[in-house]
């Protein structure tokens, strides 16, 4: 482990909670519950709302089109009345043109009988009381009878109807004015000349007939527009304008004169009643600024020259002819909430419990579905698990172990980076550190994560495994710096073999099936422990077997290899020489007289200085070279690469190292002796590990012979052929 040198207590919501037991696996099939039907409460609301929108929608038009009938209505009744006066005043004028006609062809006028005339025009204004005056002129326009006895003898030959009179053959009515003979009122004027059956002209004559007179018509139009329902608390009210727009008469302003012109004050009945026949128009009150329905009529006086468009305005307040159908619109209102609202909070109400029940029905949907999943994913764990354990026990090699145990753990939980330290028993330093799917950050993470200090030590310690979410979220809780890895999530568990502390398994940022980060589950977590038990049973099972076959070839007294296995050697690096051509030597070593030091000091001193004897051959041989047992005191050596001038070298540093110093046993120091037979494999002489080793026994027994504590080196075979020549002669 690296220097990590802050690591506190992690954060608890770093570690998972334990794990909860899901209930028993109820088989529910996936579209018992349509996917549409978790919808349902929202287009039901949805329906409802429409509803009682297209209802209140439908009310709203309802009272649209009464209000717009209404108004149609009373706007055709105003129209009526309109051109009612309309005619009433036309046929009024024409029986006052029809008057001055006839008076205009009457004897009595063209006589110029001043008071036969006088009597006439009195009693015509008598019987008419529209006229405001009535007189008759002589050709000078001197007044010769009139209805004023005031201006009997006026002049009038100024005038302006007078100089028309003159140039004019029949009756012709002037617009309105204010003249003098209307008293300072606005007059129309009548007038007609009057001409002698010769056609010279005699005179004329002029009647001014009152707009006041014209008002009465249209007051009496008014009163009975008043009978009418809406009518009854309403302003209403008429106008009387010509061509040009300029008021003439106006109710409300009763006979007093005004120089208005509506249409230059914009009043859009003024500018429609001068283009259509009839017609009504809703529009705003010029002074009052309310909302008024206006119908209006033309009046055509014909006999005017030029011929003459008035128009007449009759208005009434919109809102006096709604407020019938507005309360009625209320009631309707009420009514309409007093049953939609109860409606509509009983739907509602059903809709929330349905929905209460829905959500109820799909939350016990999803737990069983949840635990369906959970019980297929841990089968499916089970049986990763059971292929694992056997794949696991298979391996025949503990590097094959590890990483298969890696490439196991990385599969099943989903991880995307797995590590795997073993670490030296003492020390616990890393002797091995196997990483999978791993770039060089992830792989210093995992290495560098603290597990040695702070809470992550159990790991180290304890059976269990090591659970860590959300692992950049709290990154700096753990103790590093922000950017110090690229790990989310962790997942780690200690390896036991024998009961020791063997290893960690290190798995870090598990990822769905999509490739989403998400946490380890309880599931991955006893998938691994599973897998760590498994791999620490497999590995003490090759520790097992190792440990047998070691035993197997080594001896038990001295753990140098034993005599078999010493042969095999000697065979294989015999087989290895002839490949690369190399020598190879062949030593055997006796202990001198050994069987006096059992007979002395007893077999067990005998045991120490064999023991004694194989660990300084150990020791005096190069890294290299195989030392075994072969016998009681006897001892092989196989030193590859080693020729003859090297082998006497050798031989006589594998004496020295017994000889020359004494043996420390139980019963004080000994000294002993060796005696060393030798012989070399050469390419050049290929000899097999029979001979070599009757070539080195015979070299033994030459030594031996000789008095012993020493070496010989039996190079040839021939040596060997001539004694046993002489042994055999
Ligand atoms: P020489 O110098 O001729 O080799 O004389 P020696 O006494 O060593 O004769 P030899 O090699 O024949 O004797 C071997 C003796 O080693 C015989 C036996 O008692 C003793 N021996 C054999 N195996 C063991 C053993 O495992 N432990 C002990 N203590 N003695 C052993
Ligand atoms: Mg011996
Ligand atoms: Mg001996």
């Amino acid at each position: 482990m690296e220097n990590q040198t802050h690591i506190t207590t992690p954060d608890p919501a770093l570690v998972l909670p334990a794990p909860v037991s899901t209930s028993p696996p109820i088989s529910f099939t996936t579209d018992r519950f349509p996917a549409w039907m978790d919808r349902h409460h929202t287009w039901i609301v949805s329906v409802v709302a429409v509803m009682t929108l297209v209802t209140l929608l439908c009310l709203g038009w309802a009272a649209y089109a009464v209000r717009h009938e209404m108004i149609q209505s009373s706007g055709h009744s105003l129209v009526q009345a309109a051109t009612d006066a309309a005619s009433k005043l036309d046929m009024m004028i024409l029986e006052r043109y029809g008057d001055i006609q006839m008076l205009s062809t009457a004897p009595m006028a063209r006589g110029q009988n001043p008071e036969a005339l006088t009597k006439y025009l009195r009693e015509l204004v008598h019987a008419h009381p529209a006229y405001r005056w009535i007189g008759v002129t002589d050709s000078r326009g001197k007044i010769i009878a009139t209805t004023d006895t005031s201006n009997t003898s006026l002049d009038l030959s100024q005038r302006h109807w007078f100089q028309l009179a003159r140039t004019i053959t029949g009756v012709r009515i002037l617009d309105a004015q204010v003249n003098e003979e209307s008293g300072g009122t606005s007059a129309i004027t009548v007038i007609a000349p009057l001409h002698s059956p010769d056609g010279r002209f005699l005179g004329a004559i002029a009647a001014v007939v009152g707009v006041p007179s014209l008002m009465n018509i249209l007051d009496d139009t008014m009163q009975v527009l008043k009978n009418i329902e809406w009518t009854e608390e309403s302003h209403i009210e008429y106008q009387l304008l010509n061509e040009k727009g300029d008021l003439i008469a106006d109710s409300t302003l009763c006979d007093r004169p005004c120089n208005l012109n509506l249409k230059q004050l914009g009043l859009p009945s003024a500018t429609l009643v001068g283009m259509n026949a009839r017609g009504f128009v809703e529009e705003t009150h010029l002074r009052r600024g309310a909302s008024v329905i206006t119908a209006y009529a033309q009046l055509t006086i014909a006999h005017a020259d030029p011929m003459l468009r008035w128009g007449i305005l009759i208005r009434v307040d919109r809102d006096s002819i709604l407020t019938p159908i507005r309360s009625l619109l209320w009631k309707l209102l009420f009514l309409a909430i007093l049953i939609l609202l109860p409606l509509l909070g009983l739907v509602l109400g059903m809709i929330k419990a349905l929905h209460a029940e829905w959500g109820t029905a799909k939350r016990e949907f999803q737990r069983a579905t949840d635990a369906e999943t959970a019980l297929k994913k841990r089968t499916e764990a089970l049986h990763a698990l059971v292929v694992a354990a056997q794949t696991l026990s298979a391996q025949q090699d503990l590097d094959g172990l590890l990483h298969q145990l890696l490439h196991l753990a990385k599969e099943n939980t989903g991880a995307r980076y797995a590590a795997l330290g073993v670490d030296n028993d003492n020390t616990r330093d890393a002797i091995q550190f196997l990483t999978a799917g791993m770039d060089d950050a992830a792989a210093h993470a995992i290495r560098t994560l603290p597990l040695e200090q702070g809470s992550l030590e159990s790991l180290g310690q304890e059976d269990g495994a090591l659970r860590l979410a959300h692992l950049t979220k709290h990154w700096a809780t753990v103790g590093f710096s922000a950017d110090h890895a690229p790990m989310t999530s962790f997942l780690g568990v200690s390896i036991r073999s024998h009961g020791q502390f063997f290893g960690r398994l290190s798995l870090a940022n598990k990822t769905t099936a999509s490739g989403l980060a998400t946490d380890f589950s309880e599931l991955d977590e006893q998938v691994v422990l599973t897998l760590a038990a498994q791999a620490g049973t497999a590995i003490q099972n090759l520790q097992l077997l190792h440990d047998s076959t070691e035993q197997a070839r080594h001896d038990s007294l001295t753990g140098l290899l034993n005599h078999s296995t010493t042969l095999t050697i000697l065979t294989q690096e015999l087989s290895r020489a002839e490949r690369s051509h190399h020598p190879v030597a062949l030593l055997i070593a006796d202990l001198d007289h050994f069987k006096r030091v059992n007979d002395t000091y007893g077999h067990p001193v005998g045991d120490v200085v064999i023991r004694e004897t194989a660990q300084r051959l150990r020791a005096t041989a190069r890294r290299y070279d195989h030392v075994g047992r072969i016998g009681g005191e006897e001892f092989l050596i196989v030193a590859p690469n080693c020729d003859l001038d090297a082998l006497r070298e050798c031989a006589e540093r594998f004496r020295v190292a017994i000889s020359d110093m004494p043996f420390d046993t139980p019963s004080g120091p000994l000294t002993i002796t060796v005696s060393i037979g030798a012989t070399v494999w050469s390419s050049e002489h290929p000899l097999s590990s029979d001979l070599l080793c009757k070539m080195a026994d015979y070299a033994l027994y030459r030594v031996k012979s000789r008095g012993r504590n020493g070496i010989d080196i039996v190079p040839h075979p021939h040596a060997l052929v001539i004694e046993q020549m002489e042994n055999a002669g």
